[in-house]
């Protein structure tokens, strides 16, 4: 053992949302708390996300006036876990999610907003709802967090428009409306006033949206908690005594340091979106590990996972999907870096359709990410290789914009002359750039547009539930999602497999506890967030259903750390050195 030791009540490994609920929690309860993270800034993959968080039978669905049916929010996630409904988990979730939800907004600056209608992505199945589950973090001032902004892991670049992340839901539908509408013009130009005063006074945007206001307020909840949080200090190895976890060596200011946990260690890396060896054993599609890719931060490399199983824990392999699957477009950033551009809603909008590499439609592009994957893998079964084309015609690209492809005034030439985006003046032309029979674009074409033009899709049903429709465009009607591409030129975009985080985890119980192959609770070891096996069963049921579940069971570990009797007798603890409790600068 190293010679530097601290000692505290709770480890946690990682500062997404998993991970600074469990703190949060923890600290509010009288819990010595200390956090580790690996990278340079806190947030992970929550900093970069949505923020929406999908938890059934909350005080915010109340406060809009929706009562769910009694059962409905368990029947659906039975529904949709199908072989992996895991009763007693599903349950904690159930019983747990509004309670986390009172503790963050009772006691703490973490806010949401829950809007009346945000559709399960599956609404007509048994239980599902057209809103009251699925709810955004409230916007944050960057202000709040002090100097400590400067060590909020930024926003995904491919979802900023001038380095400012929208809001999701109104915001960005002001943005794609702000040249048709009055109202949405002067919110337009109120935001971006704003939004440049800020960069020019604090060198960055400072309202907070989305995931980074999530990340920003789950750590502001953390600073007025006075919970230590180490960066650059990845947690390398679990250190086990006596028959369970006691904590963990974490590499920190150029040093090993053994943190001892009394009452335990909470692991919440993320999962494994950059584990290529895991990758390969669990992503079908991607035989060599490299065949994916994705937004999630670099740093998440499965060593939450691998650390469980060095100890005993094990990795539910046999889940439906490995990960939350997206559609992405691969783009090079103007510093000549990679991005990965995930395609949430653009496919929804009318005008827009998907195709094969053969140049047929293959599904209802308005369906969830999820299971537009599904139906991408499908259709390519046999095929040398998976990847669909995402096309448009000039209306839609320049109403709504397409991946990275901003709607108008927004110029669309970097994106051409890099090759993101293909064009031609015609069907053919364009089917000859992207290596598809004209013949075959015109026909998928033609008998498209030919229903199309009355706002039906017999084909695919786009539009025809109520998900489908949230993400169209509401003024073109009667079908929110479907008007014919006959506006030349024509534009396409190559979708390649994505996730936003992986499914597969840790066997854990409904206290969090991971469980060795036995099915027994490794003392002293937590496992939440993206490092546990999704409580969906490793589907895709709405809007929310990872941070939902992070935030949760980050909660239900704080809780269950709390009535946990110490693991290691407290003659053996050493006095904790303040002075390890440093955060280094970024
Ligand atoms: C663009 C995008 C949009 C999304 N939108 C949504 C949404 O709106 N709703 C939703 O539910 N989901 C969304 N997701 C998915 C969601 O963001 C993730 O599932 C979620 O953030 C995972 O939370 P987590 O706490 O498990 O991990 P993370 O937030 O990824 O945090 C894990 C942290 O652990 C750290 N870490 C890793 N290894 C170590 C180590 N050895 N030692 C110390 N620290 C370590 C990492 O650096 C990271 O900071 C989105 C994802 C993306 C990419």
């Amino acid at each position: 053992m190293p010679g530097e030791e601290t000692v505290v009540d709770v480890l946690v490994v990682g500062t997404g949302a998993s991970g600074m609920a469990a703190a949060v929690t923890a600290a509010h309860h009288g819990l010595e708390v200390l956090v580790a993270e690996k990278e340079a800034r806190y947030g992970g993959t929550t900093a970069r996300s949505g923020g929406w968080l999908w938890i059934p039978g909350t005080r915010l669905a109340a406060e809009q006036g929706i009562q769910e049916p009694p059962g409905a929010a368990k029947a659906y996630l039975k529904h949709e876990a199908t072989t992996h409904f895991d009763e007693k988990r599903v349950d904690a979730f159930l019983e747990s999610g509004p309670k986390a939800i009172d503790f963050f907004t009772r006691n703490t600056c973490v806010q949401f907003d829950m809007p009346a209608v945000f559709p399960d992505y599956h609404a007509e199945a048994v239980g599902g709802q057209q809103g009251g589950r699925s709810m955004v973090t409230r916007p944050f001032d960057g202000r709040e967090l002090g100097d400590r902004l400067k060590q909020l892991a930024p926003p995904l670049p491919e979802l900023t428009v001038f380095g400012m992340m929208l809001g999701s839901g109104p915001e960005i539908r002001h943005f794609m409306r702000a040249f048709k509408s009055l109202t949405s013009f002067i919110y337009v130009t109120k935001r971006l006033s704003r939004h440049f005063l800020d960069v020019i006074q604090h060198g960055r945007c400072m309202a907070l949206t989305n995931g980074n206001a999530l990340a920003g307020r789950l750590a502001k909840a953390a600073m007025d908690r006075n919970i230590p949080v180490w960066l650059s200090s990845p947690v390398k190895k679990l250190v086990t005594e006596h028959d369970g976890v006691a904590g963990a060596l974490v590499e920190h200011d150029g040093k090993t340091v053994f943190v001892r946990a009394r009452r335990g260690v909470v692991l919440a890396c993320g999962g494994f979106p950059h584990d290529i060896e895991r990758r390969k054993q669990l992503f079908a599609h991607a035989p060599s590990g490299k065949e994916h890719y994705s937004p999630s931060p670099e740093a998440n490399t499965g060593d939450g996972l691998r650390m469980a199983e060095d100890v005993g824990g094990h990795v539910d392999g046999t889940i439906p999907h490995a990960a939350a699957w997206v559609p992405a477009s691969v783009t090079t950033r103007r510093d000549g870096s990679t991005g990965v551009m995930p395609h949430f809603i653009d496919r929804a909008k009318p005008g827009v359709i998907a195709v094969t590499p053969k140049g047929r439609r293959f599904t209802n592009e308005g369906d969830s990410y999820h299971d537009f994957v599904q139906a991408m893998v499908n259709v390519c079964k046999g095929e040398p290789e998976i990847f669909a084309w995402l096309l448009c015609d000039h209306k839609a690209l320049r109403n709504y914009g397409l991946g990275c492809v901003a709607p108008a005034p927004l110029p669309i030439g970097r994106h051409l002359r890099s090759g993101y985006l293909k064009r031609g003046a015609s069907i053919a032309e364009l089917a000859r750039q992207i290596g598809i029979s004209p013949a075959t674009l015109e026909a998928t074409i033609a008998e498209f547009n030919a229903t199309a033009r009355f706002g039906k899709d017999p084909a695919f049903g786009k539009g025809t539930k109520a998900y489908n429709r949230y993400q169209g465009d509401v003024l073109v009607q009667p079908n929110p999602c479907v008007a014919p591409l006959d506006h030349a030129p024509y534009y396409a975009i190559r979708l390649v497999i994505g996730d936003i985080g992986t499914f597969a985890g840790l066997v854990i119980n409904e206290n969090t506890q991971v469980l060795n192959t036995e099915g027994k609770p490794i003392k002293g070891l937590f496992a939440a967030g993206n490092d546990a096996a999704s409580v969906m069963g490793g589907n895709y049921p709405g809007a929310g259903i990872t941070l939902g579940p992070a935030l949760t069971f980050g909660y239900v570990a704080a809780m269950q750390l709390a009535k946990t009797a110490a693991t290691v007798p407290i003659s053996l603890h050493v006095e904790r050195r303040e002075a390890i409790v440093v955060e280094r600068r970024a």
